[in-house]
């Protein structure tokens, strides 16, 4: 079954608000194993409404539509509808009693425009509104028998509810098929790399499978259509298969959130803890951290270290090697990871010192650069990592992404790609030129 979506609204058009009923449609669509083939938005507009029904009936065999059945004048779609699909309209005393109660209710009187609401279709059925006035209407098109209209209102929490309870299990008897996805979550691995990796795996049919970039991190979805929910879940994890042999210990989660919510589980699940100290990234380490419930069992301290004195006070940071190396380097950054290790007594501990920018950049040093360490008792890893031409709030997102991702290797005992290891109180030297980086 072919759908499209249509929502109707001149708000919509001026960007006053978000197409938000569109995506809610989609999803649940694409859940039942309907195609949707578009997405159009159209104003409060007669002529422009009828020449979208009639291009849509055209082509498609679902026409579900959001919007446009208040009350007013300019609430048109489900006139234009039924005269479209050869339905006439009459009043329903019912669906007016109903109204009328509604607004009884709220002590109100019901003003008259609201009789148009309990204007029905003859052939057509109606599918009850819990959380307001307006019915919802199903249209089978009386010209091309086999075609539908669901008109939904438009107000998100009316729409919902009633394409939940009163059209999805509707669609679901109709439809012969159902979709399910997997979302893999991959790090370590930029978009363009990942695709020359798996290109060819993103061209099959069924199961699809999409990549979606974000900071730090790729998305790959895969999703399958089958006859029931259990085959197409089968084909989805046969198909992730694939994935997981090409991209290796990249792959961090499987329908996951976040790398944070891995990081907390993983720890959680080896009763170990972790410790942060940052710099450049001012405490949004800590914050993505505490943000898993649960992290209290794994998350033991995190200090936001700014100024150098507080590296030394705090981290025990030396002043030789601020001195000799900077504030910015593998060797303070792994100060600051075993400092702050000590000082809370865990497991593990991170420290991350860079340059946010935008400004503070120079040509040794230039924004975007971060050093990223995590320790644990006896080994210290460090990552130089260069996020180019970025801005602060992407360094930012990248640097704590990296350091997420040394705890969760160091949790698994995997190993860690692009980073120098040094032994427990080994000064952590890393000359620039020779020390690999990473692209964000
Ligand atoms: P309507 O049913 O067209 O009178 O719309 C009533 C209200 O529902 C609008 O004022 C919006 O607040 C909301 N609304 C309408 N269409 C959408 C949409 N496509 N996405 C999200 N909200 C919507
Ligand atoms: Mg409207």
């Amino acid at each position: 079954m072919e759908a499209e979506i249509i929502a109707v609204g001149t708000e919509l058009l001026l960007g006053d608000i978000l197409n938000t009923n569109a995506r809610f449609l989609s999803r649940e669509l694409a859940g039942l194993g309907i195609s949707v083939h578009f997405q159009t938005v159209v104003g409060d507009n007669p002529g422009r409404l009828e020449s979208v029904v009639q291009m849509a009936r055209a082509r498609s065999d679902l026409l579900v539509f959001s919007g446009g059945l208040g009350p007013t004048k300019d609430d048109l779609t489900k006139e234009t509808v039924a005269r479209a699909f050869g339905d006439p309209l009459r009043l329903d005393a019912e669906e007016l009693e109903k109204i009328r109660a509604f607004f009884t209710a709220a002590g109100r009187t019901m003003p008259e425009n609201n009789r148009k609401q309990a204007m029905t279709p003859v052939y057509g059925r109606k599918i009850p509104n819990e959380n307001g006035t307006a019915p919802g209407m199903i249209f089978e098109d009386r010209l091309s028998p086999g075609k539908y209209a669901v008109l939904l209102p438009g107000p998100p929490k009316e729409l919902q509810p009633m394409f939940l309870n009163g059209v999805k299990p509707w669609l679901a008897a109709m439809s012969d098929s159902v979709l399910h996805s997997l979302t893999l979550r991959v790090t370590g691995i930029g978009e363009s790399h990942l695709e020359s990796k798996v290109g060819p795996l993103l061209q099959n049919a069924n199961p699809t499978a999409a990549v979606y970039a974000k900071t730090s991190e790729v998305i790959l979805r895969i999703t399958a259509k089958a006859e029931d929910e259990a085959a197409a879940e089968r084909m989805c994890q046969e198909y992730a298969q694939h994935f997981y042999k090409a991209l290796g210990d990249c792959v961090y989660a499987v329908d996951k959130d976040s790398l944070e919510q891995v990081v907390v589980e993983t720890l959680a699940a080896h009763g170990l803890t972790v410790a942060t100290a940052e710099s450049c990234t001012g405490g949004l380490l800590s914050q993505r951290i505490t943000s898993v419930p649960g992290a209290s069992e794994v998350f033991a301290y995190g200090a936001c270290t700014y100024a150098n004195g507080i590296k030394q006070k705090m981290l025990g940071v030396k002043a030789e090697t601020l001195a000799q190396y900077g504030a910015v380097s593998p060797e303070t950054a792994a100060e600051m990871a075993r400092g702050v290790r000590a000082a809370a007594g865990a497991d593990f501990g991170v420290g991350i010192t860079g340059i946010a920018g935008p400004g503070g950049g120079t040509p040794e040093k230039p924004v975007g650069l971060v050093y990223a360490a995590a320790c644990s008792g006896d080994i210290t890893y460090v990552q130089r990592l260069v996020v180019p031409g970025r801005t602060r709030e992407v360094v930012r997102i990248s640097a704590t992404q990296r350091a997420l991702e040394m705890v969760r290797r160091l949790a698994l005992k995997l190993p860690q790609p692009g980073c120098a290891a040094f032994a427990a109180e080994q000064p952590a030297h890393m000359p620039a030129e020779q020390a690999p980086a990473h692209n964000g």
